[in-house]
């Protein structure tokens, strides 16, 4: 796997505790400028890094309104609750457990929220399903609403707190991250207010993009943590085909979120130079994707069987692009093609030391005077009165010729309307560089 972009900056010194780090990482994207364009990417950098960093640093995150009702709360709270998230959605933040009294002032919520300040490392007691107790850490900063500037609610962490007496330097380790974390929440809160206040001239091609893998994530990560909740048997005894059906929701879930954030990166990258470039296995690639599209196909009685035994080779690209691209190709081929047809898979030399894989189908086909138009973004052929419609927006190929050029390779199509399509993948033979 290819570490995330904030690894790959420059090593930090050796004695550089976790605060620290995280601090010099959102250091690295402070200067600002006013280019738009390069405004719209810092946003969305500093936003992937602030998540990874948070994912891995903290246990969940919460926001509320300005009644402090829930507003936000991240999926592993609902494994303590053994609820999920979104029943939390619109109750008081206190629903979840009490702030206990005590510590130094700044770790004193409630004086704070009176007076809209942020608070760190409050003592807060949740019980969960299995009626036991757990201690968080929150804390909290409060952000106001664009141009009016009034208050909106609290953004935070929550931080499962240490055995009852840490040393001093974990504790120091603690406060410096907290430091640093809602330095992070504040950061970001100022490069979102200033992206909001440019003049909407960002590229196209890069805000949606942006904005999209954000809307794909949240029902995302609903699917991934309700089918996690569910596996966790809080709901009572799960029988084993359930547990299977349940386990491969989870994984597609999961490859759908590593390929939005993808896209968001290869869109962010201007010639995707985050992708990866490993050594892969076709017929590995080629089960891997058969086996996310099992299902539509059984539904619409197309017949895969010849996907995958032609599959030879080894290529070099990026594992998960390319599976994408071979699940958006088999996807098209079964949605354009009528129930009963068939769709197949080979492999055959290419020219200039590429592999080429070859997807074909038994359906509607493409018209000569389209078939350079549907790799571009948003662009669908008309059905033919009386003909297939299919559900979609034109993103797919677009998206994926754009990861196999990135790639070093390309995606091309041969087609007569009524006799089917061939969509060809040409990648790089590992070791042909
Ligand atoms: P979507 O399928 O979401 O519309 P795509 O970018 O994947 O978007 O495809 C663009 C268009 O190309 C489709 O709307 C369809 O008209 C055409 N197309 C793609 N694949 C096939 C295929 N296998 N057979 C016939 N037409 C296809």
């Amino acid at each position: 796997m290819r570490p995330p972009e904030w690894e790959r900056t420059t090593e930090p010194p050796q004695d550089e505790n976790l605060g620290g780090r995280i601090a010099r990482i959102l250091a690295d994207v402070a200067p600002v400028d006013h280019d738009t364009r390069t405004a719209a990417s810092r946003v969305a950098t500093v936003s992937a890094r602030y998540e990874d960093l948070l994912r891995s640093t903290v246990d969940w995150l919460w926001e509320t309104d300005a009644d402090l009702s829930l507003t936000f709360v991240s999926s592993p709270v609902a494994l303590k609750l053994g609820l999920p998230a979104q029943v939390l959605i619109g109750r008081p933040l206190t629903s979840l457990g009490e702030f206990t009294p005590g510590g130094r002032p700044d770790q004193q919520p409630e004086a704070a929220i009176r007076a809209r300040r942020p608070f760190r490392m409050a003592a807060f007691a949740m019980t969960g399903s299995g009626e036991r107790q757990a201690t968080y850490h929150l804390s909290g900063v409060p952000y106001f609403e664009d141009g009016s500037g009034r208050f909106a609610g609290y953004r935070g962490t929550a931080i499962l707190a240490p055995p009852p007496k840490p040393k001093a330097s974990a504790d120091n380790e603690l406060r410096a991250l907290a430091d640093a974390l809602e330095e992070a929440l504040l950061h970001q809160q100022q490069l979102s207010a200033e992206l909001a206040a440019q003049p909407a001239e960002a590229p196209l091609h890069e805000v949606p993009l942006a904005q999209m893998a954000h809307e794909l994530r949240t029902p995302l990560n609903a699917i991934i943590g309700y089918s996690d909740l569910a596996l966790s048997g809080v709901y009572g005894p799960l029988g084993e085909r359930y547990a299977d059906c349940l386990r491969t929701i989870r994984e597609a879930g999961q490859h759908l979120d590593r390929l939005v954030v993808q896209m968001h990166d290869t869109a962010k990258s201007e010639e995707g130079r985050l992708l990866a470039a490993e050594v892969l296995d076709v017929a590995e690639l080629v089960a891997k994707a058969k086996a996310l599209v099992v299902l539509p196909a059984q539904e619409s009685d197309i017949d895969i069987s010849r996907v995958g035994p032609m599959a030879a080779g080894q290529v070099t690209g990026d594992p998960v692009a390319s599976t994408q691209i071979l699940v958006n190709l088999l996807t098209n081929a079964i949605k354009y093609t009528p129930t009963g047809g068939s769709v197949g898979l080979e492999t055959q030399a290419g020219p200039n030391g590429q592999l080429q894989i070859v997807i074909w189908d038994t359906g509607i086909g493409i018209p000569p005077d389209e078939q350079a138009k549907i790799f571009t973004t948003a662009y669908r052929v008309q059905p033919v009165a009386g003909g297939l419609v299919a559900p979609g927006h034109g993103f797919g190929l677009a998206i994926s010729r754009e990861l196999a050029r990135a790639m070093g390779g390309d995606l091309t199509v041969s087609s007569q309307p009524g006799q089917g399509s061939r969509f060809i993948l040409s990648l790089p033979l590992a070791g042909s560089a």
